[in-house]
């Protein structure tokens, strides 16, 4: 591949900032140019479900720029939405109009808060991916508003518990018959609610929102089987969907989110790379095609994506993490690496789940493919290591672990 001269990123949050931060590292000395919609310099969306809520952090502490990030010398185009691009012709297209010609272009736009079809615009009701929502349902929890949060999947978990420790009334509304059930299975799925039921959230299990009530403000929920839940705070937590919608026409493969090949180069256009929440690749560890919306992966797929980009067709690795994601719930980190499928069987290697604190391995045909941790952290890190070099449930099992 011939030198590149200018890389445009487009998203300019953690995906982004990494990618720009790796081309650098690895000696990329032409021009870089960091395209994102927001108005916010990057900053880090994990806390905005957390500390954020709880106003234990002032906002500004999710900044993610240092210092030292000047000299990466970037030009920052920051309220500037991507609308389209042209892989043949080399050019991002802009919503002012403008025109960006680029050598390689690297696609970090995440994902987009999924909302419920046909939701009233009245006040109070409220999805939570950036930062500019995290404020306003912040402003709104000081009026002490009974707060009903729709879906159990981390965010909204994340949500109750840190509603909940603002001493304010929760109700959880949850389609499937346990939260987080997706990610962790139905009797983990199970253990959570039992513990979110001890710290005074309200669940509503196996059931969906028939419909909101009130005017100009939600005044509460209708639910499918006739429940009424009392709230003038509703945030929906049901999940995210890759922010793709800007690419559409432009020729790439988009299968839920930007499908790449295992290098993380999208398809058909080997200088444009994708990575974080909006990047789908096979990955060969798992066998699987996946998209991942956890920070780790932002962090590490960039990295590799940059790498990738800049070693031309020369050096071909693929990318094949051990995927990891953190929750922070009242007391308990919860950490989950790997893959969870509904077949797999467990087993607790560490602590018990009366404690509260233990670690459990899933897999199957023998193989340790994902690792759970309550209040385990390095615990969990050390699994993680071990399923990246093939652990079998006959060794994990072995006491001198
Ligand atoms: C509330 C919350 C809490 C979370 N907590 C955890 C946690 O505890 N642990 C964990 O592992 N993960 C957590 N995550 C997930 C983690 O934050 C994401 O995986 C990570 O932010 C993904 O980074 P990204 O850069 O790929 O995407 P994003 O962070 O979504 O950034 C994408 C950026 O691209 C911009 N963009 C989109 N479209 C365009 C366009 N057309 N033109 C220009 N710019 C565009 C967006 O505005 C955005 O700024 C959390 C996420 C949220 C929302």
């Amino acid at each position: 591949m011939a030198k590149l001269g200018h890389i445009v990123v487009v998203g300019a949050s953690l995906a982004g900032l990494r990618m720009l931060q790796a081309l650098r590292r690895l000696g990329f000395d032409g021009r870089l140019t960091a395209v994102g919609e927001e108005p916010h310099p990057p900053y880090d969306r994990p806390p905005l479900s957390k500390q954020v809520l709880t106003e234990d952090w002032p906002p500004d502490r999710t900044a993610l720029l240092r210092d030292e990030d000047t000299a990466l010398d970037i030009d920052w185009r920051l309220g500037a939405r991507a609308c389209g691009l042209e892989p043949g012709e080399r050019k991002l297209k802009l919503e002012s109009g403008e025109h960006i010609g680029f050598d390689a272009c690297a696609i970090t736009t995440g994902a987009l808060a999924r909302r419920i079809p046909n939701t009233p615009d009245i006040k109070g009701i409220h999805t939570l991916r950036n930062l500019d929502d995290a404020l306003a349902i912040r402003a709104l929890l000081k009026g002490s508003p009974r707060v009903a949060v729709v879906g159990g999947g981390f965010v909204g978990a994340e949500v109750a518990a840190s509603c909940r420790a603002r001493g304010l009334e929760v109700t959880m509304v949850e389609a499937l018959p346990a939260p987080l059930e997706r990610g962790l299975g139905r009797r983990m799925g199970m253990y959570m609610a039992e513990l979110h039921r001890d710290h005074g959230v309200e669940l509503r299990l196996g059931v969906g929102v028939k419909e909101f009530i009130g005017d100009t403000q939600v005044a509460g929920l209708r639910l499918s089987d006739g429940a009424h839940i009392p709230a003038e705070l509703v945030v929906i937590g049901i999940g995210a969907t890759p922010a793709t919608d800007w690419l559409e026409g432009s020729g790439l493969e988009l299968d839920d989110g930007v499908l790449c090949d295992e290098m993380c180069r999208a398809r058909r256009a080997p200088f444009v790379v994708a990575a974080g929440d909006v990047a789908r690749w096979p990955n060969r560890r798992f066998g699987e095609v996946m998209r991942v919306e956890h920070w780790t992966n932002a962090t590490e797929q960039a990295d590799h994506a940059a790498a990738q980009l800049l070693a031309g067709s020369a050096a071909r690795e693929p990318f094949t993490p051990v995927p990891f994601v953190w929750s922070d719930q009242f007391d308990y980190k919860l950490q989950f690496c790997g893959r969870f499928t509904p077949e797999d069987e467990s087993v607790v290697v560490d602590g018990s789940l009366a404690e509260r604190r233990f670690v459990m391995l899933f897999g199957n045909k023998g193989q340790v493919r994902g690792v759970l941790g309550i209040n385990r952290p390095r615990l969990v890190m050390k699994y993680r290591g071990l399923i990246r070099r093939g652990l079998s449930f006959a060794d994990a099992k072995r006491p001198s672990r």
